[in-house]
């Protein structure tokens, strides 16, 4: 654990997010290098800073090799103590191939044995998150990070939510708008109160990725397009269901199929699509897909 930040030494811009910037930093005793993401406030941004909230405490509950780990949460202290108007710092594993979406947008489209390795740890990722009843709703390729290992990790819980049974403590279906939310996300009313738990809007999203790693762009619009909100909402949850090309093999077609099922209450679950044969065909060659990978990643 870092205890403090006075130690850290900027070396560089890793990216920027809605909120905040990502830098590389080293820790001037250890030599070790993290990520620093800083998260900057207004005075009046309560809905943000609830959020940081909710993501602070979702990471210090989580441990696990399948999530990109986060070794210490700071303000700065000039706020009062709901750190009204201050600076908030998540210390995190740094990542050193970066994001999925930085892959794919040096190299365009993967491999499938690739992609099937990407499946199965984000799904096992998702299957811990379950456990610990955390519902991701960001999953993106911006927040599937990857190290110099090959090994992919889900970053990034601004809008997670923690379950409490069945209902949401928060729910607010506005929040954080992306084109991999699930149908039931953009349109909540038509279940008509009969929400769904979360979990299956975590799978929607994983079945756009691993879609994107195919074609190499977002899948439901053209590549370079900006989305029209409106026509791409229309198409997720009124369209007919969205099929692969048949580029893919019938195995990954068949994932995104279960992935892709419109009613939430019929999509395939984490444990059904861990045992898919899209995910275990690739199984023992697993080491390979990692290696292959960040071979993609490192080499752009
Ligand atoms: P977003 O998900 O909207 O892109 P983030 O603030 O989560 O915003 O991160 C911005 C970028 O910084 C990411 O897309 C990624 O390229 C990089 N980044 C974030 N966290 C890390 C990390 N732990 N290690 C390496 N790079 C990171
Ligand atoms: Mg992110």
């Amino acid at each position: 654990r870092i205890d403090s930040l006075i130690n850290l030494e900027k070396l560089a811009v890793l990216g920027h997010g809605n909120g905040g910037t990502v830098y590389k930093v080293r820790h001037r005793h250890t030599g070790s290098i993290y990520a620093l993401k800083v998260l900057r406030f207004d005075e009046d941004a309560v809905a943000v800073r609830q959020q940081a909230a909710r993501e602070a405490e979702i990471l210090m509950r989580v441990d696990s090799q399948l999530i990109v780990k986060c070794h210490g949460v700071f303000h700065n202290g000039v706020g009062d103590s709901d750190c009204a108007g201050c600076d908030l710092y998540f210390v995190m594993e740094y990542m050193e191939a970066g994001s999925l979406h930085d892959v794919l947008q040096m190299h365009h489209r993967l491999p499938e044995q690739a992609i099937s390795g990407i499946a199965r740890r984000v799904l096992e990722g998702l299957h811990y998150l379950q456990g610990m009843q955390i519902v991701h709703r960001d999953i993106k390729p911006s927040n599937l990070l990857i190290n110099n290992r090959g090994e992919i990790k889900i970053a990034d819980f601004g809008v997670s939510g923690v379950m409490a049974g069945k209902l949401e403590v928060t729910h607010d279906p506005y929040m954080g708008t992306s084109a991999y939310m699930s149908p039931e996300r953009f349109d909540p009313e038509r279940w008509d109160g009969d929400f769904s738990d979360g979990f299956a809007g975590d799978i929607w999203s994983l079945g756009l990725v691993v879609w994107e790693c195919h074609v190499g762009h977002y899948p439901l619009i053209g590549p370079g397009q900006k989305p029209d909100w409106a026509t791409l909402m229309c198409a997720i949850c009124f369209g007919g269901k969205m099929e692969m090309p048949d580029t893919a093999s019938p195995e990954f077609r068949s994932f995104v199929w279960r992935c892709l099922e419109k009613d939430w209450k019929k999509r395939g679950t984490v444990t059904e699509l861990l045992t898919h044969p899209f995910v275990t065909k690739w199984c023992s060659m697993d080491s390979i897909a990692a290696e292959e990978l960040v071979d993609y990643a490192l080499e752009g």
